[in-house]
């Protein structure tokens, strides 16, 4: 039984424009960064020859927290909620995809690939810029924004991948299974929380909050520490 034979039938039938029109319900909308992201899922995908079947048999390895997460995210099926997404904060348009034995592939974008995906929407990044960076729009603009973020999506899927991306093939270590942890409750709000993730505070099991401590927080900035 697997929720995701579909997907992987697609993968298996290159059908790039299902899988795109897919991965925009998760990502909720359709940009270039997200067609970079099903592109890359998909090669990372052909190349590995295994499929993910949500219990961290593949693991992967995103470079950056952007639109080409989400991509690779619905594309593998390796999730931040399944535990077979790693994120390391480099801010690389890169992603490696491994099977448990450490075997897999990195795939990254060549250098001269911008100008190249950019061909195929050439004016979507002064819009880009006018709507999601400057804010400077009106409820108009961000749907025709929404718009020409589709057309150029679905032109990029077009584009000759190996202009696109360098495929390396690699060795990486791989983490253990996430490990489950037994439940406590918080002596002070009374919520449950991971038994790893508790405060000794004057004979009190504390969650985080509770007792002020700093921790780190994923966010459109990356990871960061929050420190109290
Ligand atoms: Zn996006
Ligand atoms: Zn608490």
């Amino acid at each position: 039984m697997n929720p995701r034979e579909h997907i992987n039938q697609q993968i298996l039938n290159r059908q790039l424009e299902q899988l795109m029109e897919d991965a925009g319900k998760l990502h909720g909308h359709f940009c270039p960064g997200l067609a970079m992201g099903v592109i890359a899922g998909y090669l990372g995908m052909v190349k590995i020859k295994q499929y993910s079947d949500g219990l961290e048999n593949v693991l992967a390895i995103v470079e950056t927290n952007n639109c080409l997460s989400d991509g690779i995210q619905y594309v593998t099926g390796c999730t931040f909620g399944n535990n077979s997404l790693i994120f390391k904060d480099f801010g690389k348009v890169a992603f490696t995809i491994a099977t448990r034995d450490g075997r897999g592939v990195r795939i990254s974008a060549k250098l001269d690939s911008r100008a190249y995906v950019k061909s195929a929407h050439p004016y979507f990044s002064e819009n880009y810029k006018k709507v999601v960076k400057d804010q400077i729009r009106t409820e108009e603009e961000i749907q025709a924004f929404k718009k020409m973020g589709k057309e150029a999506a679905f032109a990029i899927l077009k584009l000759d991948f190996d202009k696109i991306f360098d495929l390396t093939e690699v060795k990486i270590t791989i983490p253990a299974y996430a490990p489950s942890h037994e439940s406590v409750i918080c002596d002070k709000c009374g919520e449950s929380i991971m038994s790893t993730r508790i405060s000794e505070v004057n004979n009190k099991k504390l969650c985080i909050p509770c007792a002020n401590k700093s921790y780190f927080q994923l966010d459109g900035h990356g990871i960061k520490s929050i420190l109290k």
